[in-house]
């Protein structure tokens, strides 16, 4: 499953954050298959529309998908250079898929911040660098081994020299590798560097208990949405203190606590909802008397894949996908009627799936 690692400098409210993500967690009965990690919290994708299909279809059980977040603690200044766990959480950012960058937006007099005061870009810049860092150096030992082969005129090495010269002019001034422009083709090479800043990135600003209706009201959370505009990356704004009184709740309890405080959706649920798209994901639906159920997949992938997300023999032996998107089926009101309509389609292999289909997969067995 893909995972958007939570970062952010000591003191910034990430074991907060973390804590309300497992708290909230998603049911295990749910999920038997699930790993345990105690670095990862596994969290249900907040979706209205499953809620719909249950009211539909009213079937035995409703299954949310899930989402993954990893707690990655340990990042300080140095750290590229193997300051404090240096090097061990670099290689644990390698890993995810995402990062969730913490910010401290909140001002609490009792609670001390590294760099002594609180100002979030100093804060950003910090982190940034250390990645970039870390990237610069993974290039650099790259170029010099494939300057050799390119001074061979070895055909491939002369393609990847070049792409590793322009990674290394970026990162010399301080570009992530997401900001620096390549085609398709060099992508491809690009990618399979593993480099720290080519991974997408977020913003969660967290602010203070009494800011979280009006966050504008907070000059930190300006300056952090201005400097994420700039680089085209999203902020979403929680208080993480909050959310770990909010993940005690059930779900009703949840939506009053919710409308007390004046806001429509908790900052949590935000930020899974973001990370989820973030990372290019979306959800198909299966619905039957059994279960109403959500999967994930990857935007982009034909019917056969998403049924083998559900059971690699649906994949093998995959014959059609019947297909109706949600839309459709809810203004039908029911299968039956959408069926009645022509609503429902019958897909084959090459079908490129989309968020929102409901889909009924024959397959051989
Ligand atoms: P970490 O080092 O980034 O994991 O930070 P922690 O989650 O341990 O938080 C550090 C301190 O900041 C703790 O005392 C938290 O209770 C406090 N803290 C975290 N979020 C908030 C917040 O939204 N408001 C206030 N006032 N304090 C917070």
């Amino acid at each position: 499953a893909l995972t958007a690692g939570i970062v952010g400098l000591p003191n910034v409210g990430k074991s907060t954050l973390f804590n309300a993500i497992t708290q909230a967690g998603a049911e295990a009965a749910n999920y038997p298959f699930a790993t345990i990690d105690p670095n990862v919290g596994m969290v249900e994708v907040p979706d209205e529309r499953l809620n719909k299909l249950t009211a539909l279809v009213n079937p035995k059980k409703t299954v949310p998908t899930t989402f993954e977040f990893t707690d990655i603690a340990g990042i300080v200044k140095g750290a590229s250079k193997g300051e404090g766990l240096g090097n061990q959480f670099l290689s644990h950012i390698r890993q995810v898929d995402a990062i969730c960058q913490v910010v401290r937006c909140f001002v609490d007099e009792n609670i001390t911040h590294v760099s002594g005061k609180v100002d979030p870009i100093d804060d950003i810049e910090i982190i940034n660098l250390e990645l970039i860092l870390a990237d610069l150096e993974t290039v650099n030992k790259r170029y010099q081994r494939v300057e050799k082969l390119a001074k061979q005129k070895d055909k491939e090495a002369l393609v990847e020299f070049d792409i590793l010269s322009k990674l290394k002019s970026g990162l010399e001034e301080e570009k992530p590798v997401r900001a620096i422009e390549f085609s398709d083709e060099q992508q491809k090479i690009v990618k399979g560097l593993h480099l720290l800043t080519s991974k997408p990135m977020l913003y969660v600003a967290n602010v203070g208990e009494d800011e979280v209706v009006e966050p504008e009201n907070n000059p930190n959370v300006q300056k952090v949405k201005e400097y994420a505009e700039n680089e085209g990356a999203e902020v979403i704004v929680i208080c993480a203190r909050i959310e770990e009184e909010i993940a005690e709740l059930d779900q009703e309890e949840k939506e009053m606590f919710l409308e007390e405080l004046g806001i429509a959706e908790s900052g949590l649920d935000k930020l899974i909802k973001a990370s989820y798209s973030l990372l290019g994901l979306a959800t198909y639906f299966t619905a039957g008397e059994q279960e109403v159920r959500a999967w994930t997949f990857r935007k982009g992938i034909k019917a056969p894949q998403a049924a083998g997300i559900i059971h690699t023999d649906f994949e093998r032996g995959f014959i059609r996908a019947e297909t109706v998107s949600y839309d459709d089926l809810v203004e039908a009101g029911s299968m039956v009627q959408a069926r009645e309509k022509g609503k429902v389609r019958l897909e084959g292999k090459e079908y490129i799936v989309k968020d929102g289909d409901v889909i009924h997969f024959r397959f051989n067995v």
